[in-house]
């Protein structure tokens, strides 16, 4: 057994040293913060980690026995231990199978990435990772199974939401005067949350992990507003609904009659059941169509970020993720001018949304500059003359998608010249809501707001209706990046372009009581 074992280590050495490629760093980015590199290297097509590292990057104790071969790790009460040159690994008492074995790369133990990725060793250290095969990017989050917290001012209610991974009770009260408490008993939360809201209605909310439960605490901008807690589905949430008079029916499954604080707070400790989506104030009258555009597509990959993520692929996911986001509320249609990987030219783009006939048009997009320092958002609207040359410099890449068309940019010109349809009040309208999706970003991220800028951009101007650019982060620049391409970062950004969309819905009078439809055109 031993000189079987002492055959098989020697094996995976001299294995190890001929299969595999030179040594990587993988970047590490752990609960959205960027770690110390982790040692890495690939060989029959999988990636092999530093087992050492691993471990110390997951939480756990490690062991390195380098005579022996053997890396013991534990996480709390659990164990493992892996050996060089073997593919079983002991999980506590049990046996389990890794991809490929263990291998030794300058007296040190790589471990199959696979394994760390799995559920079996997620549910064991309590974090979750991803790893993204093409930018080489790990990315480790602790489990949670509550949060986040996001918040929005509608018309005649502020609703703060919090987010459920799974069904789980909760209990809701009044906290003095001015306070609303909600706890989640077994809540996990990711990450501590303190948010001021200040719109009048609520102040301020504050999500935190106790010893058995998460806490979400809002605070009311002043004694007496209506407040009511309940959980709505799809996706799973708890929303606090806070008003000055009574606030808007529910759905039907929800009780006719305004519920009082004191009703609320009577639900102390039992779970309530799912309502129907989200209650929509009285009297919207129709619903208004938002078309978003995912800048590229196809063979016009846009901007490539540092690490190789492709700007096309973040584009799409965050406009699918909006669209997503703008369903749950009854107040617009949604339609996207691509769901997947394909090229669509750009005036095919206005097109589908003048066709459609649709009321706001948002392009999304990310930046890239030679200075790889420059980080945060930009929010466009069309303009002849841009607002600066960087802005200038920026509309001529998005729109070098043309060139890919098979047209000139003179032919564009020319086209555009004939069409002249952009109109001086759809321009008037882009920039209240460029205003208005920049300021709800910038509450909502924590990169640069660079602010409202103008450009001619050949998207925004040949669609008929108010038509903002959306250039969410610079996929040049490390942070922007690893934050573009973490889905529960890309969500706050997504919580800032909606804040943007419903703000300005609120100010068009669209979620207003009774308000007659907008004529068409
Ligand atoms: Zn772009």
């Amino acid at each position: 057994m031993k000189i079987f074992r002492l055959l098989s280590w020697t094996l995976a050495v001299l294995l190890g040293a001929v299969m595999a490629a030179p040594g990587e760093e993988l970047q590490v980015v752990v609960a959205g913060r960027y770690h110390e590199p982790v040692t890495a290297y690939r060989a029959g097509g999988r990636t092999f980690i530093n087992a050492k590292q691993a471990g110390e990057l997951y939480g756990g104790q490690v062991y390195w026995y380098p005579i022996s071969g053997r890396v013991q790790m534990t996480f709390r009460s659990r164990r493992l231990q892996f050996v060089a040159g073997s593919e079983q690994v002991l999980v506590d008492e049990k046996t389990a199978r890794l991809e490929a074995p263990v291998m030794l790369r300058a007296a040190q133990a790589y471990v199959p990435l696979s394994f760390f990725l799995g559920p079996e060793f997620s549910a064991l250290c309590g974090m979750e990772s991803q790893f993204n095969e093409r930018t080489r990017l790990l990315t480790i989050e602790r489990h949670s199974n509550v949060g986040p917290v996001r918040w929005f001012s509608y018309q005649d209610h502020t609703r703060v939401v919090l987010e459920l991974k799974r069904p789980l009770s909760y209990g809701a009260a009044a906290r003095g005067l001015r306070g609303v408490e909600v706890t989640i008993p077994f809540g996990v939360i990711e990450t501590p949350e303190q948010s001021s809201v200040g719109d009048g209605l609520v102040e301020d909310y504050v999500l935190r992990q106790d010893a058995k439960l998460a806490r979400l605490t809002v605070r009311l901008a002043k004694p007496g507003l209506k407040w009511r807690v309940r959980e709505l589905s799809d996706p799973r949430r708890l929303a606090v609904d806070v008003a000055v008079s009574d606030l808007p029916p529910a759905g039907p499954a929800e009780p006719s009659a305004p519920i009082s604080a004191a009703a609320v707070a009577a639900e102390v400790g039992v779970s309530s059941v799912a309502a129907a989506p989200a209650g929509l104030p009285a009297g919207a009258s129709r619903k208004r169509l938002i078309v978003i555009d995912p800048g590229h597509g196809g063979r016009d990959s846009g901007a490539n970020g540092r690490r190789g993520t492709v700007e096309k692929d973040i584009n799409l996911a965050a406009a699918k993720e909006l669209a997503e986001r703008l369903k749950e509320d009854d107040i617009f249609e949604v339609l996207l001018t691509r769901g997947d990987d394909t090229f669509i030219p750009l005036a095919d783009r206005s097109r589908l949304a003048n066709e459609a006939q649709a009321d706001l048009f948002v392009s999304l997009h990310c930046n890239a500059a030679r200075n790889r320092k420059e980080n945060g958002f930009e929010v466009y609207f069309l303009s002849e003359r841009a607002s600066d040359p960087e802005a200038e410099r920026l509309a001529q890449f998005e729109n070098s998608s043309l060139e890919l068309e098979g047209k000139s940019a003179s032919d564009a010109e020319a086209a555009l010249l004939l069409r002249a349809m952009t109109k001086t009040e759809n321009i008037n309208a882009a920039s209240e809501l460029a205003a208005r999706v920049a300021r709800a970003l910038h509450k909502r991220v924590d990169f640069g707001n660079r602010g409202v800028k103008q450009a001619a951009f050949y998207v925004l101007r040949g669609t008929d209706a108010p038509a903002v650019l959306v250039e969410m982060a610079f996929l040049s620049n490390r942070r922007d990046e690893a934050k573009l391409e973490s889905s529960r970062y890309r969500r706050r950004i997504i919580d800032g372009l909606y804040a943007g969309l419903i703000d300005h819905a609120k100010s068009q009078g669209w979620l207003q009581e009774g308000a007659p439809p907008r004529s068409r055109r």
